[in-house]
């Protein structure tokens, strides 16, 4: 039987951060990965994830301040390029626009309101839906680099990470917790379940609380589009109803653009193929809100959400088990700080 301080299950995003904290902090720390350390069937794989401050949350405002510190930590320690500034702009719903400026303002952030006729001129590649909010230091992450990065930092800090390893069930024992794994047992005195849309599969497994929210797992599928070289792309949020539309420059792909959480809901282990209704709906926007893409999709990607009814994150711990999945389709850009948080909840009491 292994022994460990902290077993973390899953090494996407979320997992990887929590070991990579942990490790980095002394602690012995394993880390499991049923797949590889670079695989496309979770939440966490691609070259580009919105790194944005402009939330309708205050909450999230200083969340994002807080992981914006922790990349540029991560890059330093690393050497790795993670985040590039390429600003960010919110568009759309009055009522929304008006939430993200208020917050920002509310922080101290820097952010500029413009009408769309000023819009339009900045950044001809998109078309404006009423007044919009330029924020500065919003930009795109490099996903895939990121995991790999925390792999690689959390093995240089000590951290055992373990691919192609399944965690199978959990039970409370006088030390902390045992799991069964697809490699043998493992001890722990904390247990992390970061398995993004595996976790609720998971819970019936685990010693956790029945009061977790509802957990839904859906395919979604965020589209490329060529575009001429040399067009500057903000990151962009399209607040609309029912669905909102977001994107970012994709570089060597051109321009990636998604819909937010209207994907079919799925069992993460069944194949996915590609929802050819949802492209369509996608080159009609195109067609319509990004004069300077070509609104024929080159390809698409497949990708789960676990969301939760509010779209908030679900980081609790009960007894020596952290539940940590924060999701609903836009966690990626606070990983370091949901590390350092998580670390910090699993070496609590
Ligand atoms: C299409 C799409 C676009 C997004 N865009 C943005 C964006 O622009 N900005 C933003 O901030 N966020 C965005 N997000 C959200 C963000 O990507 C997720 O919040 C984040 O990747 C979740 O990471 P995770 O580690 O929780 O899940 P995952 O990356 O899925 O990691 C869970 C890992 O656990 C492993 N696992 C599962 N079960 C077991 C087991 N039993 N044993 C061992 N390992 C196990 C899985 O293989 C997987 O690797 C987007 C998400 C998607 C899907």
């Amino acid at each position: 039987m292994t022994r460990t301080d902290l077993l973390v299950v899953g090494g996407g995003a979320m997992g990887s951060a929590t070991a990579w904290w942990a490790a980095r902090s002394g602690r012995s720390v394993t880390l499991l990965e049923r797949h590889s350390g670079h695989h496309a069937h979770g939440s966490s794989h691609g070259r580009s994830r919105i790194f944005r401050l402009a939330y309708r949350e205050a909450a999230y405002v200083a969340l994002a301040r807080e992981a914006y510190d922790l990349w540029r930590l991560l890059e330093s320690e690393s050497g790795a390029a993670l985040l590039e500034v390429t600003g960010g702009v919110d568009h759309g719903s009055p009522a929304s626009v008006a939430a993200v400026a208020e917050h920002l303002g509310a922080a101290g952030v820097p952010y500029s309101l413009l009408s769309p006729a000023e819009a339009g001129e900045r950044w001809p590649a998109l078309r404006f839906d009423g007044d919009v909010v330029h924020q500065p230091d919003a930009g795109r992450l490099d996903a895939d680099a990121v995991v790999t990065t925390l792999h690689g930092e959390a093995i240089r800090h000590g951290a055992d990470v373990r691919f192609s390893t399944v965690a199978l069930a959990a039970q409370e024992t006088p030390y902390g917790v045992a799991v069964s794994t697809t490699s043998g047992p493992i001890e722990a005195r904390v247990v992390v379940v970061a398995a993004g849309a595996w976790l609720p599969g998971l819970l019936p497994s685990l010693p956790v609380p029945d009061d977790l929210p509802a957990f839904r797992v859906t395919q979604e599928q965020p589209v490329y589009f060529p575009c001429a070289a040399g067009v500057s792309w903000p990151s962009f949020i399209h607040w609309r109803d029912p669905v909102a539309m977001y994107g970012l420059a994709a570089p060597g792909d051109g321009v990636k653009a998604g819909e937010h959480g209207s994907g079919r809901v799925v069992d993460p282990d069944a194949p996915r193929p590609v929802d050819a209704a949802a492209v369509a709906r996608m080159e009609a926007y195109a067609a319509e809100w990004l004069p300077g893409a070509v609104p024929v999709a080159t390809r698409a990607d497949s990708c789960l959400y676990t969301s939760t009814p509010d779209e908030s994150f679900v980081l609790r711990r009960s007894g020596n088990v952290v539940v940590c999945s924060p999701c609903s389709g836009h966690g990626f850009k606070f990983v370091p700080a949901i590390g350092r948080r998580t670390a910090g909840l699993a070496a609590a009491g």
